[in-house]
């Protein structure tokens, strides 16, 4: 059983990573690459509908991640469940994020920008901030966690992080050929699309993403800032 995964994206709800970057993902994907997701909190307060309750809305906000992430590829969707605008910067939560980068042991991992200026979700602020920390130096440290070694998880090195979001952009990714992928997964989080009243997702989406190719000569991109890590 091949747990390895070359790709591991750590979003703080369902949704982000079809905002972010699905269409790179779907690029690695068609090039071979195996890609994991895992999601922090289900997103269960996104809503203005006070009819349905939070419960309600995690059960559906996770559907919609299944099928988003299924649309391009992904080959699993691992939900932590921790509450919706309650991440913290904590032990528990860093030592999680560790244990799957062990497990996954990917080359590459995404997340969204921690230092994002100014308005900006807690959740994203924390989420980067935890797995950048998880990144390094604690998943590659054998003494940082004993007894992860005694479950059988090793350190594990990171080659490269990519975020989104982010106001320091340093690599633009051309996701032409994936822009439909990335559109079709984004409408699959139906409840949240229909939450940003937003009349026509694809000339919204597309004139976003021809924005963010900043004078590459391709069309379409997502845009990060992108890190290499010491070998
Ligand atoms: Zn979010």
């Amino acid at each position: 059983m091949t747990e390895h995964a070359d790709i591991l994206v750590v979003a703080p709800h369902p949704d982000d990573i079809e905002f972010g970057a699905a269409g790179a993902i779907a690029r690695l994907i068609q090039e071979g690459k195996q890609a994991v997701y895992i999601l922090c909190t289900s997103g269960d307060k996104g809503t203005s509908d006070r009819g349905i309750t939070p419960e309600q809305l995690a059960a559906i906000r996770e559907r919609e991640q299944q099928a988003a992430a299924q649309l391009i590829g992904v080959r699993e969707v691992v939900f932590l469940r921790y509450p919706d605008q309650g991440l913290e910067d904590s032990p528990a939560f860093r030592k999680d994020i560790v244990r799957l980068i062990r497990r996954f042991r990917p080359e590459t991992v995404m997340t969204c920008d921690p230092y994002h200026r100014y308005v900006y979700h807690r959740d994203h602020r924390i989420a980067g901030q935890a797995v950048l920390d998880a990144v390094f130096p604690f998943a590659r440290d054998y003494h940082a966690y004993p007894d992860l070694i005694q479950e059988g998880l090793e350190p594990h090195k990171v080659r490269e992080l990519l975020f989104w979001a982010s106001d320091d952009i340093n690599y633009r990714c051309d996701i032409t050929p994936a822009f439909d992928l990335k559109l079709g997964a984004l409408r699959c989080h139906d409840s949240q699309v229909r939450e940003l009243g937003i009349q026509d997702l694809d000339t919204w989406l597309r004139s976003r993403c021809s924005e963010m190719a900043g004078g590459e000569p391709f069309e379409l991109a997502e845009a990060f800032h992108r890190t290499l890590l010491p070998l």
